[in-house]
């Protein structure tokens, strides 16, 4: 790889070695997740890609992720790692395939491992969002999360940051839950493909890759610290959300984006100070029963 013929379209954008001291772990690799992990990964950002135990690309994925029939059958996060490596043979990737709702101990064991800059959200269910907002807030961790609305009508992209609203906190202002497809994590069983489908967004890839590009970009812009604004809206901006098209009552304008700040919501069970601190300490706990 010649990295100076490589980087040349965009050196005077960035430099890349800017990205190359940080690392992103990305849970969730599927449409979107596919899409951010490739975007971040094709700039040399060090990656740890984790999904679900077992997960494998099906056919009814191809329509809308980033890997095709080549990857039939075979493990998302281990072809989406070759896929990146296709696009950048030089950036770090370390693959887990890890249910981060159920397995907690290990989840937080691979983020005490790998030491990330920011945890990406790209899960398909609110459930999950909440355990990776705990343990975001837990190790002091920025989150960039986004989800697609049902239909793809639109989707959001939330930032969090240690001492700022917290997930849980956007969640109670604007109870998106009512536009995003019904689900539970405890209803979902894995092994029920007939189910899964059920449960599954209906939305076009382009309208996840839309949302999915705002997520990279938002990511990138944290991991640049200042250094190069790829998207020019105050920092305390924590909500985006992206109208795909028209849709009256909800969405006025097509294509358009709202840019929202919400304060912390002052008795947050997640994030207010008594709760914080009791869950570092459990986790200062957690991390030294590992560490003995
Ligand atoms: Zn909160």
């Amino acid at each position: 790889m010649n990295t100076d013929a490589y980087y040349k379209r965009i050196k005077s954008l960035f430099r890349p070695e800017q990205l190359r001291l940080k690392r992103a772990i990305v849970v969730g690799a599927g449409s979107g997740g596919s899409r951010v992990a490739t975007e971040l990964g094709r700039l040399g950002l060090p990656l740890t890609l984790i999904d679900l135990p077992g997960e494998k690309l099906e056919e009814h994925n191809i329509l809308r992720h980033e890997l095709g029939y080549a990857s039939l059958g075979k493990s998302k996060v281990e072809e989406l790692a070759r896929h990146i490596h296709n696009l950048n043979p030089e950036t770090p990737i370390t693959c887990a395939e890890l249910d981060v709702a159920m397995d907690r101990v290990e989840f937080k064991r691979l983020i005490q491992s790998q030491q990330p800059d920011i945890l990406i959200a790209a899960t398909d269910n609110y459930e999950s969002k909440h355990i990776l907002n705990e343990d975001a807030m837990a190790f002091g961790l920025p989150v960039v999360g986004a989800g697609v609305y049902d239909g793809g009508i639109a989707g959001e992209c939330y930032i969090t940051r240690p001492g700022g609203a917290c997930f849980a906190c956007l969640v109670t202002h604007l109870q998106l839950q009512d536009l995003a497809p019904k689900r539970s994590a405890r209803d979902i069983d894995y092994s029920n493909l007939e189910l899964k489908e059920l449960q599954s967004t209906a939305a076009l890839n382009l309208d996840i890759a839309q949302i999915a590009l705002i997520q990279s970009r938002v990511v990138l812009n944290l991991l640049l610290d200042g250094a190069t604004d790829l998207i020019g809206v105050p920092p305390e901006v924590n909500l985006i959300v992206f109208a795909n098209r028209r849709v009256p009552g909800h969405f006025e304008r097509p294509l358009h984006a709202e840019f929202i700040h919400f304060d912390r919501v002052p008795d947050c069970l997640v994030c207010s100070s008594q709760c914080a601190s009791e869950i570092d300490r459990e986790a200062s706990r957690i991390i030294g029963a590992l560490n003995s």
